[in-house]
């Protein structure tokens, strides 16, 4: 099998909750600029990274991966995705400019293609080219609630009815206020809303320093918080470390770290009790799977951040041994053939040829840029 055409595109979708906030971002629409990969066998590949649907931002990707990768990509064989990865992630023009940030991003919509073309060949879902074991059962919690930009009445109601009403086992709220006070008067209502069996999980985005996120963390744990993610500055290894040594919450991170080597840090540092890599921000699958391999190493579980909409992760979560669990944000439901589904807080098993990534018509159409 060879690749013989590529197209990029950039879908913007609305979020599903309207505007929505966390401390540190404001946002209506979700990107999705990405790569179709075209074979010799009449094979399409879809894969996409995730953003703040900011189109100029957005078109830096898709030259990276138009101007850039294509050309290396082209009479290639997709089924060799390592070897394809380890060439474009070494390329030395991409090395000098930009070994994070948008050149990995880029990479991240190929080397999610290349997966969707490898499980399509074989025609099974990912999860199964890649899982050791199945009838695996993966628990998903919901983070499409909790937004920041919430009134107390509103956050309170929206927790209760995910836990009561839609079967999940557990929320985020998002936190990281100018004023802690109302951080902790949310919490204290969104615990007593979904009651003491349900998890709940705080995510500051970054936003705090040390001194705060001491503070708060010493004044929330009567509320049995599951994980405190992000604290502090996404690359503040020593910020996180010493946090580490003070609070007793768990710490979780890393949607915002760019490679293996920024987790292997943060692993040895002793500061990550819950690894949330992401493919599309990471370079794809390829070093997502490195990074679980190494948490496994370490015994730290993983739970994904999802930049693809959970697509991409729910069959990396499936097939992976560090995993149990995974957010659930449904915002780009209406894109694909083989949505990702909850039932009664557990996620269906995806039983469609490929990475789930594959894009229906109507959303080329309806969501295009
Ligand atoms: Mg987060």
């Amino acid at each position: 099998m060879k690749i013989t055409n590529a197209e990029v595109f950039i879908l913007h979708v609305p979020v599903t909750r309207g505007q929505i906030g966390d401390s540190t971002h404001l946002i209506t629409h979700w990107g999705a600029p990405g790569v179709i990969l075209e074979t010799d066998q009449g094979l399409r590949g879809y894969g996409y990274t995730g953003t703040h649907a900011h189109l100029p931002t957005d078109r830096l990707i898709t030259d990276c991966i138009a101007q850039t990768y294509v050309p290396l990509l082209l009479g290639a064989n997709p089924e060799n995705v390592t070897s394809i990865w380890e060439k474009l992630y070494h390329f030395p023009p991409v090395q000098w400019v930009g070994r994070c940030g948008i050149t990995t991003l880029a990479l991240s919509a190929i080397d999610v293609a290349l997966w969707d073309l490898k499980a399509k060949s074989a025609q099974v879902p990912l999860w199964k080219l890649l899982a050791v074991e199945e009838g695996k059962k993966l628990e998903a919690y919901n983070t499409d609630g909790g937004w920041l930009n919430w009134p107390d009445d509103q956050l309170v109601a929206d927790s209760r009815g995910l836990v009561e009403e839609k079967g999940f086992r557990g929320v985020k709220v998002k936190v990281g206020s100018e004023d802690i006070t109302r951080d902790l008067r949310r919490v204290e209502k969104v615990r007593q809303a979904i009651g003491p069996a349900a998890k709940l999980m705080v995510d500051a985005n970054g936003r705090w320093d040390l001194a705060s996120a001491i503070q708060f963390a010493e004044r929330v744990r009567q509320f049995d918080i599951a994980w405190l993610e992000e604290p502090l500055w996404y690359d503040d290894l020593d910020g996180h470390t010493a946090l580490a040594k003070r609070i007793d919450i768990p710490i979780a991170l890393g949607e915002q770290l760019y490679c293996l080597d920024h987790f292997r840090s943060f692993f040895n540092a002793g500061c990550v009790h819950y690894a949330q890599p992401d493919a599309v921000r990471l370079a794809g699958i390829t070093e997502w799977t490195r990074v679980a391999n190494l948490a496994l190493a370490h015994g730290i579980p993983v739970v994904a951040h999802v930049g693809d909409m959970m697509q991409v992760h729910l069959q990396l979560s499936l097939a992976h041994e560090a995993c149990h669990r995974l957010e659930y944000i449904p915002w780009m439901r209406a894109c694909f053939e083989e949505p990702a589904t909850v039932r009664d807080g557990w996620f269906e098993v995806p039983q469609t040829a490929g990475a789930g990534t594959t894009l229906l018509d109507s959303a080329l159409q309806t969501f295009i840029n």
